[in-house]
């Protein structure tokens, strides 16, 4: 049975709402795979996040009368939240009153529905697994490659979540315990050495663009940039392919948008450096859905949230 579930994806500039129907909560044959319907956006402001409800309410009443009703909402957040109170916690692109703000339960009063929270890389990752560059399959690591490196897995059809939604930090990988600072609070991890500001940095260039341009027309401090980057990137996913031993490896965000430049040497740094498995297991694409993929996402979850089970494991913490 199909059910029509509302995505929003809050981000610092603009909040993208979509519509999405699904037939379940697994990868299907694509006949099964979920549609989108409808998707727009709204400014989010720099306001109060009281004000950013009210105008995502407005914009979605608009939304449903085309293309509802649906069952319940998601809402993609860039950062952290407590799933048990379903307040924001540490947002880092949007204003402080964001932390600690009950965010979930205005919205979903002023909605009339249920309300799920989830981060925005991990609502990225479920949205590529059911409807893009991964649809159909079963295992997917993603990455998204912009001002930070965030993600997500999927392992034999669910998202991986955990506790408050924070599994999948596929970014924060240690690969150099003697790396350069991180903003988490540890050294080394892939957004280090991957993230655009890192790459910007190390090729003395503004942008990611702008590095693989140079790279592209001869600059040895460019290529050099290109190269390390490439090289740290590909230990980070080889980790990920020899531990999940994933279908397809997704790689988005303003740095993938390079394209073959970036693709074609990481397919082959990845498979140097994850000798136990079969090149010819999976492979390293280009996300597919764009801007929306995290509205898309969101939406997704809102229909699987019920199926992925408790808050915190069955087994639960050690004392
Ligand atoms: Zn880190």
């Amino acid at each position: 049975m199909t059910a029509r579930h509302l995505g929003v994806d809050v981000g610092g500039t603009n909040c993208k709402l979509a519509v999405v129907e699904s037939a379940g909560d697994r990868p299907g044959p694509p006949g099964d795979r979920p549609r989108l319907l409808a998707t727009t956006t709204v400014p989010t402001g720099s306001g109060d996040p009281g004000e950013v409800v009210e105008r995502v309410a407005a914009e979605a009443a608009g939304l449903l009368a085309a293309h509802g009703p649906v069952a319940a909402a998601g809402v993609g957040v860039p950062g952290l939240f407590d799933e048990a109170t379903g307040r924001t916690l540490l947002l880092p692109n949007l204003p402080a009153a964001w932390a600690g703000y009950r965010f979930r339960d205005p919205l979903a009063g002023r909605l009339g529905v249920p309300v799920a929270l989830i981060n925005d890389a991990r609502a990225f990752t479920l949205a590529e697994s059911r409807l893009g560059a991964a649809a159909g399959c079963s295992t997917v690591v993603c990455l998204t490659l912009g001002t930070g490196v965030g993600g997500g897995v999927v392992v034999d059809g669910r998202l991986r979540f955990g506790p408050h939604g924070r599994a999948g930090e596929v970014g924060h990988q240690v690969i150099d315990p003697d790396g350069p600072p991180c903003g988490c609070g540890n050294r080394g991890c892939v957004e280090a050495f991957a993230a655009g500001p890192a790459m910007c940095r190390l090729a003395g260039r503004d942008s990611p663009e702008a590095v693989f341009a140079a790279a592209a027309a001869g600059d040895p401090r460019a290529e050099a940039a290109v190269q390390a980057v490439v090289g740290r990137l590909a230990v980070g996913i080889a980790n990920l392919v020899t531990v999940l031993w994933p279908e397809r490896v997704v790689v988005g965000g303003g740095v993938a948008a390079a394209g073959e430049r970036l693709f074609a040497p990481l397919r082959r740094a990845v498979a140097a450096s994850a000798p136990l498995v079969d090149p010819a297991a999976y492979e390293i694409v280009p996300a597919a859905l764009g801007p929306a993929a995290g509205a898309i996402g969101a939406a997704l979850w809102a229909g699987e949230r019920a199926a992925a089970g408790p808050v915190t494991g069955g087994c639960g913490p050690r004392r």
